[in-house]
């Protein structure tokens, strides 16, 4: 065990997470690669989703910060800030949302606070529908919406959440039924929900791909079926776009277009990749929800030149070299050769995914019984290997997770899909 971590044990609280028996400390990444202090360099293949959406050390990114930070560094409110306005209308141009507003945080948690926030407060209502098995953050009130129970350490919320399924394919008991059972069954789960919690609701909140749950996907289409319920009672639709924005699902720019009949959400919040690592997130939904608050500002540093900088370069970057194309197609080969891999191995119950967005489910071979000790080997292996995975899953962490940055090579596809077939194998 190194110095750091011992030190790191000392000083810092208990439930802060680690990856590894013995944790890596990262100091420094280009592209798709990330180095430790021992100099072992390795395929990144989930920084993509926890902060660098494009590439480790972009130059483009790198130097719109750099300049930013000499000119100017400073809070998002009360002067005028020319990055923050510019990134504001890319956002609501992209959002499809019409006459947009866009809000800026320094989060995805506060992202989805500022959301609930503004639903609850337009709706007066704290009643809130969230999906089963869902995660949306780690303040009062995320947790207090976020179904994946395991990310939820307090049930004293402010909110009154009612909880739906949907978001969770592949276990549960809709599990068997086809895309249009599956669907209806969902929509009546959802219309006997609404049933019980009487009175007005203030909205439903979904991840369109399931992140920290293990990567499941609803059948297209569930958002759009539960959108016309919702818009009989009047309820909001917030689409928790943190981890399916900006092109990672390869077929879309953002996850709600899969549901298009369901047309854009009310609210969209986003965080994570769009500044590269820099810590942006943000809610972009219709003016009449976004006015309805009586404040000031919700976030001092939310929109900071610096970081609003790294979005502008980071989305033009994306956007001019069709990132999401890319995900679409190195995504695409990467599923296939994993589903050849996987196909003989009793230990991989599925691999799923859209996109650079794919889930390996492990369960304990010829049964359909979780094994978080599995993923937790297949990780250590994998990181002996050069390679760096994510870990999740509904009721057990027996989900590999691979997000890579979305400018990764089909060669580094075919390099990481080696690398786990070895690690798979050792099980
Ligand atoms: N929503 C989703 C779907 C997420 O995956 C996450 C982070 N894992 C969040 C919200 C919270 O974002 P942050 O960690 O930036 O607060």
């Amino acid at each position: 065990m190194t110095d750091l971590y011992t030190r790191h044990k000392a000083v810092l609280p208990d439930w802060l997470a680690l990856y590894y028996a013995d944790p890596v400390e990262l100091t420094h990444g280009e592209g798709r690669h990330v180095w430790d202090a021992t100099g072992r360099r390795y395929l990144d293949f989930f920084g993509g989703i926890l902060t660098t959406m494009t590439a480790h050390a972009l130059p483009e990114v790198t130097k719109a910060v750099a300049e930013q930070a000499g000119r100017l560094i400073h809070s998002s409110t009360l002067y005028l800030n020319r990055p923050m306005v510019d990134l504001a209308e890319r956002i609501a141009a992209l959002s499809g949302i019409p006459d947009a507003r866009v809000f800026f945080t320094a989060s995805g948690t506060e992202a989805n606070d500022a959301a609930l926030l503004l639903a609850t407060t337009h709706r007066r209502s704290n009643q809130i529908l969230a999906m089963r098995n869902s995660y949306h953050g780690r303040s009062f009130a995320t947790v207090g919406i976020t179904g994946n129970r395991s990310w939820s350490p307090t049930s004293l919320s402010p909110l009154q959440t009612l909880y739906v399924h949907g978001g969770v394919r592949t276990r549960g008991p809709y599990a068997a039924l086809g895309d249009a059972e599956f669907t209806a069954a969902c929509v009546t789960d959802l219309r006997d929900m609404l049933g019980q919690a009487g009175g007005c609701v203030a909205a439903l909140i979904a991840e369109p791909v399931q992140g920290v749950g293990g990567f499941t996907s609803p059948p297209d289409g569930l958002y759009g079926a539960f959108r016309e319920v919702l818009d009989e009672h009047g309820i909001l639709w917030i689409a928790d776009e943190v981890q399916t924005g900006w092109g990672r699902t390869g077929d879309h720019f953002w996850g709600w277009q899969a549901h298009a009949q369901a047309g854009p959400p009310d609210l969209l919040t986003f965080a994570k990749g769009i500044g590269n690592g820099m810590s942006i997130g943000g809610v972009v939904g219709r003016a009449e929800v976004m006015n309805c608050l009586d404040a000031n500002s919700i976030s001092t540093f939310g929109g900071s030149p610096v970081t609003m900088a790294a979005g502008l370069a980071n989305l033009t970057y994306l956007l001019e070299h069709d990132l999401q194309g890319n995900a679409r197609r190195v995504g695409g080969l990467l599923i296939e050769r994993l589903r050849a891999i996987c196909a003989q191995l009793p230990a991989v119950r599925e691999v799923r995914g859209r996109g650079l967005m794919i889930g390996v489910e492990l369960v304990r071979p010829g049964t359909d019984e979780a094994a978080p000790d599995a993923a937790a080997a297949v990780l250590e292996a994998a990181r002996e290997g050069g390679l760096l995975l994510g870990k999740g899953g509904g009721h057990s962490t027996s989900v590999l997770r691979i997000a890579p940055p979305l400018t990764l090579t089909v060669a580094e596809a075919e390099e990481g899909a080696a690398i786990l077939e070895r690690a798979l194998h050792s099980l």
